[in-house]
């Protein structure tokens, strides 16, 4: 099978690097030792602990980029040898401040600029509530009337996302936005659609993503299309499950209302199915970046491509994964010919904490996932020691 190919997967490892990885997943797949974890950090982090020297010596070479740009680039160089593109991704999360706020679209412009350097970055990435308080994106997502001071701010927040996208358009570095909890999605997703019928009129600049953990998904999906050929403009789907499921579900049982999630992991696959296979249908006007560690999602859209005669590096197909996990998926399509981004997240390790922390989380809840990462590593480590004979 295509993704089986470890020694194309692991190319890029040394043994030493692919023994650590090895220990790092038997680490986070244990759920007690990541739960004390996490909240040991999160303390350590509030009271300024020097954590950050454990985090550099293990989680962080697996996951993120590098400390600074020239680190992460160098990383870019080495995956494009591979036919793997990037997108890099300040990590930290800046204080929601007006200064903080500002220094997040700095660091966005400033990433976005590193693709001067290099031909190996088609796509650059934002969350939206990283330019503005969640509470306006939720008081918008909720209909409800701003405050002059309010618009004022929302004001602010839009210029400094459609500073995001004049520099993106200017560059021509396509740009995903990152979906985020539901009870303020709606407000994202407005913000997603106006920059879509402003910058999509060619081409898919901009890419919303839709998690289709969600019920609504796929008629929002539909209802997008829908406007978009009524009002002539082409739509970027970044297609994911999605990452807040604990949080939906335990806000939904607060609230007393039903969860707006899918209610088992097989009626999300069947939704996540149904959105690519509405996208593939539409390729020509719906672009599709895939955002998924999942084998058979990737395998659906390869045999796809292959039944309907689609070129292999059709400029409206893309599959990511995120560094350090799947790249037997990322490396095995990259070298058959796929187009694949890697999502690579850097900064200074103080800062990439919290990111670090989801990962390791992520890597716990996701128990299908670990499993098969560990079994690859060993299968790649037992390889190379019988072809040294
Ligand atoms: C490149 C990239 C970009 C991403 N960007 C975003 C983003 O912008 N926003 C975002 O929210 N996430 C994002 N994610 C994370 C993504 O949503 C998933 O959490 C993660 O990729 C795991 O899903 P999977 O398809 O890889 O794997 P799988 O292992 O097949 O699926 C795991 C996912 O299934 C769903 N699931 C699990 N159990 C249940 C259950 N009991 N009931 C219902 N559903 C269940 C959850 O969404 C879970 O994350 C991104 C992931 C990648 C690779």
């Amino acid at each position: 099978m295509l993704f089986d190919n470890t020694q194309k997967a692991y190319h890029l490892k040394s043994d030493k690097q692919l023994q650590k990885a090895y220990y790092l997943f038997q680490l986070i797949s244990n759920q007690t030792l990541v739960s004390l974890g996490s909240w040991f950090a999160k303390i350590a982090l509030k009271l300024k602990l020097p954590v950050a020297p454990i985090f550099k010596a293990t989680v962080f070479s697996q996951f993120c980029a590098g400390l600074n740009k020239e680190e992460s680039l160098s990383l870019v160089e080495k995956l494009k040898a591979y036919r793997i593109q990037s997108y890099l991704h300040f990590a930290a999360e800046e204080s929601k401040t007006e200064q903080g706020m500002d220094l997040s679209l700095e660091n966005t412009l400033e990433t976005l600029s590193f693709s001067k350097e290099s031909s190996s970055l088609p796509f650059s990435v934002f969350k939206a509530t990283a330019f503005g308080p969640i509470s306006l994106f939720k008081k918008k997502s909720a209909k409800r009337a701003f405050t002059t001071i309010e618009k004022e701010t929302w004001g602010r927040v839009l210029k400094r996302i459609h500073k995001c996208c004049e520099t993106a358009k200017e560059l021509n570095v396509n740009l995903l936005i990152d979906a985020e909890e539901s009870w303020f999605q709606d407000a994202i997703d407005e913000i997603a659609e106006d920059l879509m019928e402003k910058y999509n009129k060619k081409t898919p600049l901009i890419y919303t993503t839709l998690q289709m953990y969600r019920k609504d998904r796929l008629d929002y999906l539909k209802k997008l299309q829908d406007k978009a050929t009524k009002k002539g403009f082409k739509i970027g789907i970044k297609l994911v499950r999605g990452a807040y499921i604990e949080k939906e579900n335990s806000r939904a049982i607060q609230s007393g209302v039903s969860s707006p999630i899918c209610d088992s992991k097989q009626l999300t696959d069947i939704n996540f199915n149904a959105g690519l296979d509405f996208i593939l249908e539409h390729h020509e006007e719906c672009s599709l970046f895939l955002g998924s560690h999942n084998e058979s999602s990737v395998q659906r859209v390869i045999d796809w491509m292959t039944k309907n005669k689609i070129e292999k590096d059709h400029p409206h197909i893309w599959f990511s994964q995120l560094l350090g996990m799947a790249d037997h998926i990322s490396f095995n399509l990259a070298s058959e010919g796929y187009r694949v981004v890697k999502y690579l997240p850097y900064g200074p390790v103080e800062e990439v904490i919290p990111y670090l922390i989801r990962r390791a989380e992520e890597n716990t809840s996701v128990s299908g996932q670990t499993p098969r990462e560990l079994s690859l590593i060993q299968k790649e480590l037992k390889r190379r020691k019988t072809s040294a004979f």
